[in-house]
């Protein structure tokens, strides 16, 4: 929590109650959540948070560089931490979002007088989990 309240403040966010829930939430879950997804987990521990709360802090996040949002197909944005860089993994059967390794885009993969500002690299697919069913 100490590091949270840290971490916040090195990025001008306020600490508030509600701010650490969803960021605790989201560092504990890893698991790339949407509005929908912190709100509904959170709102039995927390009663008076509403979804818009969730929504302006999640933003937040984002114009403060704690979170980035993914350029997913899923029908709703899906949020990850700005930490680690790394690539993902998506199932197409069970919608799970897995982080992997980084894939690199190497200097030798970008047509020249491009330059690159971020980098997001996903790969569809089936988990191991859905394959062994
Ligand atoms: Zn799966
Ligand atoms: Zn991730």
């Amino acid at each position: 929590m100490l590091d949270i309240k840290k971490k916040f403040l090195e990025h001008g966010i306020t600490p508030s109650m509600q701010r650490l829930l969803i960021y605790q939430y989201i560092l504990r879950e890893r698991n790339h959540p949407s509005v929908d997804m912190i709100y509904s987990a959170l709102k039995k521990k927390a009663p008076t948070l509403s979804r818009t709360t969730v929504y302006n802090n999640v933003t937040l996040f984002v114009e403060k560089g704690l979170l980035f949002p993914m350029l997913t197909e899923t029908a709703e944005t899906r949020y990850d931490l700005t930490e680690h860089p790394h690539s993902h993994f998506i199932c197409s059967q069970c919608g799970m979002i897995y982080d992997i390794p980084s894939v690199s885009c190497g200097p030798g993969q970008i047509p020249e007088g491009f330059v690159t500002a971020k980098t997001q690299v996903y790969i569809q697919g089936t988990c191991k989990n859905c394959r062994s069913k």
